[in-house]
């Protein structure tokens, strides 16, 4: 059964055209879930009974169930969701003092075989559809009755590896007859597919863009991420110049930092000279320990002196705070734990 989350609020006016229904009951529908927040066609009261049987008949509109949920001191909260064919994925809920920002799963597993990431053990299954990711922010958002303020498409998964569901499911949440959450306050997160970054560059609405770089030469990156094979650094960087010169937009490059690996001085070095001229800022990410692949996080001091190289270099950095370090923290990790070994990569 379709899911009636999959529709921007145009595609739900086609989809009841189609059903010989007029359209302005689609945008009723619309504004019961996203602005009322009902999640039953039954409480829709002015539709009318027969609208609301054949909804139920057509589409599925339950929210996903909740099989597993943590909740850290910090106030972090991590989902683990069932959907219909009995997938699991993770939602993480992290609490700012701008808002509440939710990482959003693209993917059921993920194919990208980053070597330092706990999503990639398990091979990638399916897409999720957009329904799959709006449902997330509903669920998560009926669940603490509290707004979701930002959304970040950073749980497992390559967003721009299911492009089309990711850039309906961006339209839908940001919908200002919807859940209306800025483009400002939505970022996608992806290892660098030059081609979808490209297309993501003529999309009317712009979310943030940030790019999963964590090395600073291809000798390295080849090594931590096999996309780098077929998007080297050197077209990455003139595809982001792409990026900035259609758009406008800043752009964020992610470094998660691996003790020896690619933390020291030298390596802020190459990375300043290879950010110099764009923009874009850097956005240090303490590594999340994964058991299996046996990458470190960087030594305190380490990453005082990174990041005071690439300011001294007059590059800009953020630093990311980690959240839930007391729960299944790292991204995959708890659904790593829930899926059997059967589906690892080997
Ligand atoms: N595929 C997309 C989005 C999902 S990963 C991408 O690559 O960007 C989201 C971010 O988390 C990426 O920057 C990824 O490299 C990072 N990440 C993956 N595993 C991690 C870990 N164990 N610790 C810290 N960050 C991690």
């Amino acid at each position: 059964m379709k899911s009636i989350y999959d529709f921007t609020q145009e595609q739900l006016i086609d989809e009841f055209i189609a059903l010989g229904e007029k359209k302005f009951r689609a945008t009723q529908v619309f504004e019961w879930i996203y602005r009322q927040h009902v999640y039953q066609f039954d409480l829709m009261n002015n539709i009318s009974l027969s609208l609301r049987e054949k909804l139920s008949q057509t589409y599925s509109i339950d929210l996903l169930k909740i099989k597993e949920k943590q909740v850290s001191k910090d106030g972090t909260i991590k989902y683990l969701f069932e959907l219909e064919d009995g997938g699991l994925i993770e939602s993480v809920l992290m609490i700012h003092d701008y808002g509440k920002s939710l990482c959003v799963t693209s993917q059921l597993g993920c194919n990208m075989g980053c070597r330092f990431c706990a999503s990639g053990l398990l091979k990638k299954q399916r897409n999720l559809t957009a329904g799959e990711m709006v449902n997330q922010v509903l669920s998560v958002m009926n669940d603490t009755q509290e707004r979701v303020s930002h959304v970040v498409v950073m749980g497992t998964g390559e967003p721009f590896d299911n492009y089309d569901h990711v850039m309906d499911f961006i339209h839908i949440i940001n919908h200002p007859k919807g859940l209306a959450i800025g483009a400002r306050h939505l970022t996608i997160s992806t290892c660098g597919l030059c081609d979808k970054i490209e297309m993501y560059a003529h999309v009317g609405i712009q979310a943030n863009l940030a790019i999963s770089l964590h090395a600073p030469n291809d000798e390295i990156r080849d090594q931590l991420m096999p996309i780098n094979k077929a998007y080297p650094m050197d077209q990455l960087r003139e595809t982001i110049e792409y990026y900035i010169e259609k758009t406008n937009r800043r752009v964020t490059l992610e470094y998660i930092l691996l003790r020896g690996v690619n933390d020291q001085i030298v390596h802020a070095r190459q990375l300043a000279h290879y950010i110099r001229g764009l923009n874009a800022y850097v956005n240090l990410i303490p590594y999340n320990a994964v058991d299996e692949h046996g990458y470190q996080q960087s030594l305190p001091q380490d990453v005082e002196a990174f990041k005071n190289e690439l300011l001294r270099l007059k590059i800009n950095v953020t630093q990311r705070k980690e959240h839930g370090r007391d729960i299944d923290g790292a991204c995959g990790q708890l659904r790593a734990k829930k899926v059997g070994e059967s589906q690892r990569w080997k």
